[in-house]
Order: C-alpha cells, then sequence, then structure tokens
C-alpha cells in the first residue's frame, strides 16, 4: 500500500505535457478516487504553494499542510461539509472538529480568524495525518512521478516537468480539481441545501430513453445477450440497451456504440470498458448493420460510422481514465 510509504523516489524526470495529462486524468476521475476527498485537496495545497518552491523545487511538510488545513478548515468547520470519506469519517474531519470544540472556536470562523498559536497546533496535528494518509497515496496514484517526498526530512519535491505543467496550465488544473472534488463532496453530503446541480450539469444531454435503438436492433438481431450470450426474455424486461463504449465518456447515443445485452451484464459492466476482444465483436455486429441497406433508419443512423472510429473510441477512453476492463 503506498500511503504507508515514507520515502518516495522520483521514478522519472523527463516527462511531457502529454505524459502528465495522462496521469493527472487517472488521478482525478472518479475511477481513482479513493474513500476520501485528501488528494484533491493536497493538489490545491500543491497549487498554492507553486511560487513557494525553493531551487530545488521542494516545499516542506508545514507549507502544504498548512493549505490542507485550511482548506479542509473552511470547508469543515466553516461550510459544515463535514463528511470527507466514504466510509468512516475522515480523520482531518476528527482533528478539526475537536480543535474546535477544545479551544472554543466559533463555526463561522474561517481559518485565517483563528489565533496563531492555535492554528500552529492544530496545522501539526493535520500534519501528522497528511504522512500517513496522503502523500504517499497521491504518491502512488502519481506513479511515483509527479514527486518526492520524504517523512524524515519533511520536505516534498515537484519533478520540475511538473511544476512547470501546472505553472503552464493552472486554471485549467484548478477547475479540473474543484470540479471532481465538489462532485465527490456533493455525493458524500446529502443535504436539501446542496441541490446536485454539478449532477445535473454532468446527465442534462442523456436520452431518457433508448427504447427506439432496442426495437430497432431488436429487428435485425438474435435476442441474445451481447457479452453473455443469455437468451433474453421480453417478459421480465430482461432486456437492456448497453453503451459499448461508456455513456460517460462518449456522451452520445450511436447506435453502432449500443449493444443488447441482459440486465446483469449491464449493470455489473455499468461505466467499465468491455475486455478488448469484445471490440471485434462489435465490428463485426456493425459490419452486419451496415449491410442492412434495405433499412432506412439504421442506414442514417451508420452514414459516419467506420471502424477505425469505434477503435480509436476504445483507445481515447483508456487514455481518458477508463482504464478498468470488464469481463461478463
Ligand atoms: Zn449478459
Amino acid at each position: 500500500m503506498s500511503h504507508k510509504l515514507k520515502v518516495g523516489e522520483l521514478r522519472e524526470s523527463y516527462l511531457t505535457d502529454e505524459d502528465i495529462w495522462r496521469v493527472f486524468t487517472i488521478v482525478l476521475s472518479s475511477k481513482s478516487v479513493k474513500s476520501s476527498t485528501y488528494k484533491y485537496a493536497l493538489i490545491k495545497s500543491l497549487i498554492e504553494n507553486l511560487y513557494q518552491v525553493n531551487e530545488q523545487y521542494e516545499l516542506t511538510y508545514d507549507q502544504l499542510a498548512y493549505s490542507f488545513t485550511k482548506i479542509y478548515w473552511n470547508l469543515i468547520i466553516h461550510h459544515n461539509l463535514d463528511k470527507q470519506n466514504r466510509g468512516m469519517s475522515a480523520r482531518v474531519t476528527t482533528i478539526l472538529k475537536d480543535a474546535k470544540s477544545k479551544y472554543g472556536i466559533p463555526s463561522d470562523f474561517i481559518f485565517d480568524k483563528i489565533d496563531d498559536a492555535i492554528q500552529v497546533k492544530v496545522v501539526s496535528e493535520v500534519k501528522k495525518t497528511m504522512k500517513e494518509h496522503v502523500f504517499g497515496a497521491l504518491y502512488g496514484d502519481t506513479k511515483g512521478i509527479f514527486y518526492a517526498f520524504n517523512h524524515k526530512g519533511e520536505y516534498f519535491r515537484l519533478n520540475p516537468a511538473v511544476h512547470q505543467f501546472m505553472l503552464n496550465y493552472q486554471r485549467l488544473v484548478v477547475n479540473l480539481t474543484n470540479y471532481h472534488m465538489a462532485v465527490m463532496i456533493e455525493e458524500l453530503n446529502e443535504v436539501q441545501s446542496i441541490n446536485y446541480l454539478l449532477g445535473k450539469v454532468e446527465s442534462i444531454a442523456r436520452r431518457s430513453s433508448l427504447r427506439p435503438f432496442e426495437q430497432l436492433l431488436l429487428r435485425h438481431f438474435e435476442e441474445t445477450c451481447f457479452y453473455c450470450g443469455k437468451i433474453l426474455s421480453d417478459i421480465k424486461r430482461e432486456t437492456n440497451v448497453d453503451h459499448f463504449i461508456p455513456w460517460s465518456f462518449v456522451q452520445s447515443d450511436h447506435i453502432w456504440n449500443l449493444v443488447l445485452s441482459c440486465k446483469r451484464c449491464n449493470s455489473s459492466k455499468s461505466d467499465k470498458l468491455p475486455e478488448r476482444h469484445f471490440l471485434e465483436n462489435i465490428i463485426d455486429r456493425n459490419e452486419e448493420l451496415n449491410n442492412k441497406t434495405t433499412d432506412q433508419a439504421v442506414r442514417n443512423m451508420m452514414i459516419n460510422y467506420k471502424e477505425k472510429k469505434i477503435i480509436m473510441l476504445y483507445d481515447y477512453s483508456i487514455k481518458n481514465g477508463f482504464d478498468a476492463i470488464w469481463t461478463p
């Protein structure tokens, strides 16, 4: 488990922007989110300290812990968003709530207003948690190529290429981090006042029903599950229409990306990619669909289809963080 590490060396020094985007995309995506919002808070802390690095691109744990504590204080105490972990309560929530009651700090105080001496004590508590759960975890998620860290010397050294990248794309990186952190906080803190705007924006373009596609596919193909081959019976409403490449990546419904599947495969696949050999099967299926030239509706829907498009989509979705592969 990488979060148990006490030291992490930089694994690679030369990185292109594309290499860094690749890792970033995966780190930020919900696919690699562990149980808490910690890594987002660490990325935000890093960005806040981009201009504080020394000649060796180093930051101290104290610098990062200060930003990290401030972020969480304002979220947890000031905004009352205290659920920051999927399982039990995040350690940082406990530390901050304890400090609030111990020192009698009012809830409406933002972190800057707290007495300096108390700030130092709270930051030092939070720093211990960061050593246990944060530095090593993000190091693992970034495959050891973003930064080195050392618990004993309490220093954190950024890969110069990553530092340069963050300066170049700071605004984008901030927006992406904020978005993903907000989605997770929204999911964890189910309260009326939030109103789930992010979820609404995310799915606003989704179709309400794929029924017309289902009927079209049923007109031309046997009623079997594309993945497991099970015969689908209409009586139990077993027939589902599945996006071969997940909707959350393609964000559209093309007939050449839709297959009939059983309920079980559809729900266990969820928004994962099917194993690569299914790509050949869907290419064959689409070839058949292409040959249904007498069906005007099908012809219209296949007009811009090319075999290479679905292969490209498959490969791009992996590059974009859809790297969990599913088998029935
Ligand atoms: Zn199935």
